[in-house]
């Protein structure tokens, strides 16, 4: 049994809806979900209707920072106002992307900050998005005392040396489909070595199909080959991984398998 800690599942990329792709997943024993509420207001409100309608799915609430720009007092008071629900089981993702720099990098770093300070206020845990921005992203986590909550580095893409400092500051590391990349020995590294009450996986659907389906449009079921991959980096059974990263989504987010 497996969790998929950080998954989307709005409409506009499932237009079909969400329960067939759920469905399947469960067919292949990932029996939890956590959906990512960001992107807007809208897509934040359809992760909580459905963590909401059914019993193995979790919603988180944040501001992606890709969409920082966008955030003004508006939102962001209804952002809060859905944060505190009871299936809210962390705020995020919340970040920096000096990647792709969607939106400037002061407003980035500002909704980072702001939305560290909501997760303290709500004693709820981080899903932290980096891309680009290792050395910015573990100075606001250090500032700003996100180890009094800590979460999870989501798609950890980074290396070891920034590996040891987010397990210190309380931050646990989520692999996706990136870790069966040919080319990703750095993060390949860390999933081996990384202790194991401190590892997950994830696929963060709609994106980045793990190997062998890469370049498909990337659902829930497949985290089974993200686990399957770890696995073998760690020279454990798949079946020794679930058990494993299903513990530590229960004691980080709160969230258990659902068996039927
Ligand atoms: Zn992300
Ligand atoms: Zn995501």
């Amino acid at each position: 049994m497996l969790i998929d800690t950080h998954c989307h599942l709005d409409p506009q990329y499932f237009p079909e809806g969400a329960d067939e792709t759920l469905t399947r997943a469960r067919s292949a024993g990932v029996t939890g979900f956590v959906c990512i509420g960001v992107g807007s207001l809208e897509q934040t409100q359809s992760a909580l209707e459905l963590a909401q309608r059914r019993a193995d799915v979790w919603a988180t609430v944040g501001v992606h920072p890709h969409d920082a720009a966008a955030c003004d007092a508006a939102l962001e008071g209804e952002l809060l106002r859905l944060a505190a629900a009871p299936r809210v089981v962390a705020i995020g993702e919340i970040g920096l992307d000096f990647h792709y720099d969607h939106s400037p990098r002061e407003q980035q770093a500002a909704v980072f900050r702001r939305f560290i300070h909501v997760a303290r206020e709500l004693k709820k845990p981080i899903v932290v998005h980096t891309r680009n921005a290792p050395a910015e992203t573990l100075q606001i986590l250090a500032d700003e005392r996100a180890s009094e909550v800590g979460g999870i580095i989501h798609c950890f893409s980074e290396n070891k040396a920034f590996a040891e400092r987010a397990l210190e500051l309380g931050f646990d590391l989520s692999f996706s489909g990136i870790v069966t990349f040919k080319r990703a020995t750095d993060i390949q590294e860390v999933a081996a070595w990384a202790p194991a009450d401190r590892i997950l996986v994830e696929t963060d659907s709609p994106y980045l199909a793990p190997v062998p389906l890469r370049g498909k449009r990337c659902e829930p079921a497949y985290v089974l080959h993200t686990a399957r991959f770890v696995a073998d980096l760690r020279g454990i059974a798949v079946e020794e991984l679930a058990e494993q990263t299903s513990q530590n989504a229960a004691r980080r987010l709160g969230v258990s398998a659902v068996l039927n």
